[in-house]
C-alpha cells in the first residue's frame, strides 16, 4: 500500500506529460519506431507541440471531441497527445470498423473534427472523407513532414474549407489540476450490445500505465511491439502509455500479420509482445508452418489479454515462446486492467492473476451478498482505474457504477492465492434444464482438438429452456467434420453440456480488436424471436 501511495503521488497530471518527462532527461532515447522511422523522446515532444498548434488552428477547443481514425502509427500517438494538450478529448476509432459502426459512434459523440493521417489505410481515409461529406471538417496531417522537417509554417494538408476559430494560436498551457478530466473517449467492443462511450480520465490512464509498467519491470532498454490497436484501451493504456511511462521504445505495427511479427522479433530486438488470444493462435500456426522464420533472441515477456485464454493455447504458446505466457483481464470501463499474472509467479493455470495493486475487488451474488473466496459470482471493482462514466448516458453509468464499485458483468472466482479466474460473462451463462453451463468450458474442450483454430459457444432459446450451439473455425488444411466434434465432446463433457448443434464456419466473426463477436453469432444463427442480448 505504501509503494502504491508513493506511485500515485508521483504521477503527472496529464498523459501528455509522459513524453515530456522522459525528454527532459533522455532527449535522444528512442520513443516511437515504425518501419524505418524513429522518433526520439525530444522529437516526440516537439511533434506534439507542433501538432497541438495545428489542431488549434483547425478550431479545436477544450472539451471538444476529436475523432481520430487511424491504424497504429507514429502520427496516431502524436495526435492523441496533441489533442489532450488542448484539453480536448481524443475519440479513437479503429479503422477496421464498418462505416455504419463509425457513423453510430460519430452521431453519439458529435466530434468537432475528424482526423486521419496520410499514412492511414485507404479504408480509414475513406471513412474520414465520408465524414468530411457529413461535416466538412476533415483534415489530413502529414506527420512525416511535421515531425522530421520541424518546419511546418502553415497547417499541412489543412482543408481549405476550415475557418480557424483562433487565428493566432499560442502554445497551449495546461490549466490547473486536470487529472480528473477526460483524456480519452473510447467505445467498448460491443460484444454484448451496442458500443458504449467510456470516458477515461488522465488519472485513470496514468495509474494503469504506471502499474502495467511496474508489474512488468519495463525499463528504458525494452522495445515493445505495439500491434494491439491504440484505439482500444488495452493498446492505449497497457501497451502504449505503459511503455512511454518507463521511457522504453514503442514499435508501432499498423495491423497484425504473423510474418511481420516474426520479422520484427528476429530483426528488431523486440523484448515485449502483447496480444489477444486469437493473435497468439495465428502466430503459433505461422511459426509451426515456417519454423525457419521463428527466431526471437531478445523476447523476455509475452502477454495475453482481452479474451479468455484457454489451457491448450497457453500450452502451445509457451512451447513456442519458451517462456510463460502471462495473462491479464480487464475492460474498457477499468482502463482496462483489473488483474494480471505476476512476473515472479509464472502462472501454472489460465487464471488472470491477482488484482493489480491499489484496487479492491468483491465477488457478489445475484442478491448483492458478498461471497466467500472460491465461490463464483459477479466481479465488482473499485479503484483509481474506474472510468469517469459513460458519455451522455447517465442511466447506464448509474447502473454500472454504484458507490464507486464497477459491476463488471463478468463471473469470477478468487482462489486461495488471490488469483482471479474469469468464468464468463453473466449474460452468456447458459441455463439448461436448471444447470448453469459456462460456454468457456465447452470452448476449452473444442479448442483442445488439434484441428481447431477457435470456437465459440452460445445458448439458443428453446421452449423455455436453452440449448447449446457451438461454432468452430478449423485450422487451414484440416478436414474435421461436425461429427468429429460430436464424438470429441461426448468423450469429454457431461451429457447436459453436449452441444445440440455444431457448425463449422470458415471464419468466426471478430471485432476490430480480434475478439470473437458472439452477438453476431446470435444474430446470424439463433431464432429471430429470441430476446436481444441486453
Ligand atoms: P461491450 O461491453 O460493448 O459488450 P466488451 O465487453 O467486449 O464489449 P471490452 O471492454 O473491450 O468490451 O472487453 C471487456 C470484456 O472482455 C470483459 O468484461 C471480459 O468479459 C472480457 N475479457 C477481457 N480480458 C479477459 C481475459 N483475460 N479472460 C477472460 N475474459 C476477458
Ligand atoms: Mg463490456
Amino acid at each position: 500500500t505504501e509503494s502504491i501511495q508513493a506511485l500515485l503521488a508521483s504521477l503527472p497530471q496529464r498523459i501528455d506529460e509522459l513524453p515530456e518527462r522522459i525528454a527532459q532527461h533522455h532527449p535522444a532515447a528512442p520513443a516511437l519506431i515504425e518501419n524505418t522511422r524513429r522518433l526520439s523522446y525530444a522529437d516526440l515532444r516537439d511533434a506534439i507541440h507542433a501538432m497541438a498548434q495545428q489542431l488549434r488552428l483547425a478550431g479545436v477547443q477544450a472539451n471538444d471531441r476529436v475523432m481520430i481514425i487511424n491504424e497504429n502509427c507514429i502520427a496516431l500517438i502524436v495526435l492523441i497527445f496533441a489533442t489532450t494538450r488542448l484539453n480536448a478529448w481524443p475519440l479513437l476509432i479503429n479503422a477496421r470498423l464498418s462505416s455504419a459502426e463509425i457513423e453510430q459512434i460519430r452521431a453519439h459523440a458529435k466530434p468537432c473534427l475528424t482526423v486521419y493521417t496520410t499514412e492511414a489505410s485507404a479504408a480509414a481515409q475513406q471513412h474520414a472523407q465520408r465524414d468530411h461529406a457529413w461535416h466538412a471538417s476533415c483534415i489530413a496531417f502529414d506527420i512525416g513532414a511535421l515531425a522530421f522537417a520541424k518546419a511546418a509554417a502553415s497547417p499541412l494538408g489543412l482543408h481549405p474549407a476550415l475557418t480557424p476559430h483562433d487565428p493566432a494560436p499560442s502554445a497551449a498551457t495546461p490549466t490547473t489540476d486536470c487529472s480528473q478530466q477526460c483524456a480519452a473517449l473510447l467505445y467498448t467492443t460491443g460484444t454484448t450490445g451496442s458500443p458504449k462511450g467510456v470516458m477515461l480520465s488522465h488519472h485513470n490512464l496514468l495509474f494503469i500505465a504506471a502499474v502495467s509498467s511496474t508489474l512488468r519491470h519495463v525499463t528504458a532498454n525494452d522495445i515493445v511491439y505495439a500491434v494491439l490497436p491504440v484505439s482500444h484501451v488495452y493498446g492505449l493504456a497497457s501497451v502504449c502509455l505503459g511503455t512511454l511511462f518507463a521511457g522504453a521504445a514503442l514499435r508501432l505495427a499498423p495491423r497484425f500479420s504473423p510474418e511481420a511479427v516474426c520479422h520484427a522479433l528476429a530483426h528488431e530486438g523486440i523484448t515485449i509482445l502483447q496480444g489477444v488470444p486469437t493473435m497468439h493462435a495465428k502466430l503459433i500456426e505461422y511459426a509451426q508452418a515456417h519454423p525457419e522464420h521463428w527466431h526471437a533472441p531478445q523476447l523476455r515477456f509475452v502477454y495475453s489479454g482481452g479474451s479468455p485464454l484457454d489451457a491448450t493455447l497457453k500450452r502451445r504458446a509457451e512451447a513456442l515462446y519458451a517462456m510463460p505466457l502471462h495473462n491479464g483481464y480487464g475492460m474498457t470501463e477499468s482502463s482496462p486492467t483489473i488483474a494480471q499474472t505476476r512476473l515472479d509467479v509464472p502462472p501454472a493455470d489460465t487464471s488472470v492473476g491477482p488484482p493489480i495493486p491499489g484496487i479492491q475487488v468483491r465477488i457478489v451474488a445475484t442478491d448483492g451478498a458478498i461471497l466467500k473466496p472460491g465461490k463464483v459470482g459477479e466481479l465488482w471493482v473499485r479503484g483509481p482505474n474506474i472510468m469517469l462514466g459513460y458519455y451522455r448516458d447517465a442511466l447506464a453509468t448509474q447502473a454500472a457504477v454504484v458507490d464507486g464499485w464497477l459491476k463488471t458483468g463478468d463471473l469470477a472466482r478468487q482462489d486461495a492465492s488471490n488469483a482471479l479466474h474469469i468464468i464468463g460473462r453473466c449474460k452468456e451463462l447458459i441455463i439448461r434444464s436448471g444447470f448453469n453451463i459456462y460456454p468457456a468450458e465447452i470452448e476449452q474442450v473444442l479448442n483442445s482438438h488439434p484441428d481447431v483454430m477457435h470456437s465459440a459457444v452460445i445458448g439458443r432459446p428453446l421452449s423455455g429452456d436453452e440449448e447449446i450451439i457451438a461454432f468452430v473455425e478449423l485450422k487451414p488444411g484440416t478436414c474435421a467434420t461436425p461429427q468429429t466434434f460430436v464424438s470429441w465432446c461426448a468423450a469429454r463433457l457431461a451429457p447436459y453440456k453436449q452441444p445440440a448443434e455444431i457448425r463449422l464456419l470458415k471464419t468466426l466473426p471478430t471485432a476490430a480488436t480480434g475478439k470473437i463477436l458472439k452477438r453476431t453469432l446470435h444474430q446470424l444463427f439463433t431464432d429471430d424471436s429470441s430476446p436481444p442480448l441486453r
